[in-house]
């Protein structure tokens, strides 16, 4: 099986004006892997992750997704294979206001007909019940609510379900734990960890809370942008080239390999 996610020697920078965003030489992560990154704010975490799912491609290097090299892709065929095989919980959720909570869950079935078939097809409507039962959404009084009547929590929870029916291969969640207390949190990773493993989705967690790092199966740590700068010079032969990668917290050969 080859590796959910393969990056070699990508930069990326939002335009020619703007210095590199993300410079990564290689980081893999295999199936169901739950890989945590780590970074201030500013390093960005969250433009690694817009990589990943394609919504941006690097000037140089490239990214492959189960095998598929994502940044070579047309953007119809990125917007395909997203829809198809990535699920993403966003930091303020993005939930669509005009629909209710079980409505918001089955949208990204419109737009794959692969997560609509492994969602029960037609009967997609109890997926998504089932989902937001496992992630403690169960009552059957706020399935059919407005999501705008909803708790940033219980928001949050409508996100990982959305983002987890159909099964997608790889799931992204960008901070979406940064609005909850501390218990919240780790209850909120344990029933994400249990989806995943039924699957065995590869997770990609975003956090700047360190403390949950321990809870991941690796840390990718990116650099500060002033440490960034420092490491594109390295890359001219002037230091360690691992010093440039994202430095990872724990089982730095894992990330090196
Ligand atoms: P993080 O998620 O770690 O806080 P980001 O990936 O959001 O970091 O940002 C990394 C860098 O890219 C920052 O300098 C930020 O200002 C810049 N950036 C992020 N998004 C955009 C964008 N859409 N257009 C231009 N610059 C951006
Ligand atoms: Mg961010």
């Amino acid at each position: 099986m080859p590796n959910a996610i393969t990056i070699k020697n990508v930069e990326f920078r939002w335009s020619a004006k703007h210095p590199n965003a993300v410079a990564i030489e290689q980081l893999n992560a295999e199936a169901g892997e739950r890989l945590f990154v780590a970074g201030p704010s500013g390093s960005g975490k969250s433009t690694l992750l817009s990589l990943l799912a394609g919504v941006v491609t690097p000037q140089q290097g490239s990214v492959t997704m189960l095998g598929r090299p994502i940044s070579q892709m047309t953007p119809a065929q990125r917007d395909h294979f997203r829809a198809d095989h990535i699920g993403y919980i966003f930091q303020m959720f993005n939930l669509v206001s005009y629909l209710t909570v079980v409505e918001n869950v089955t949208l990204p079935l419109r737009f794959s007909k692969k997560r609509w078939k492994m969602a029960g097809g037609h009967s997609a409507a109890s997926e998504a019940i089932r989902l937001l039962e496992h992630l403690g959404m169960g009552d059957p009084e706020l399935l059919h609510h407005p999501v705008t009547e909803l708790s940033v929590g219980q928001q949050q929870r409508v996100a990982a379900a959305r983002a987890l029916i159909g099964q997608p291969e790889i799931l992204i969640a960008d901070e979406p734990t940064s609005s909850l207390d501390a218990d919240n949190r780790e209850s909120f990773i344990n029933l994400l960890f249990q989806e995943c493993a039924g699957q065995k989705t590869t997770l990609v967690f975003v956090s700047h809370d360190v403390a949950l790092a321990e809870m991941f199966d690796r840390t990718v740590e990116l650099p500060s942008a002033a440490m960034r700068d420092v490491g594109c010079e390295m890359r001219d032969g002037l230091g360690h080239p691992e010093t440039r990668i994202p430095i990872p917290v724990s089982a730095q050969k894992e990330v090196t390999k």
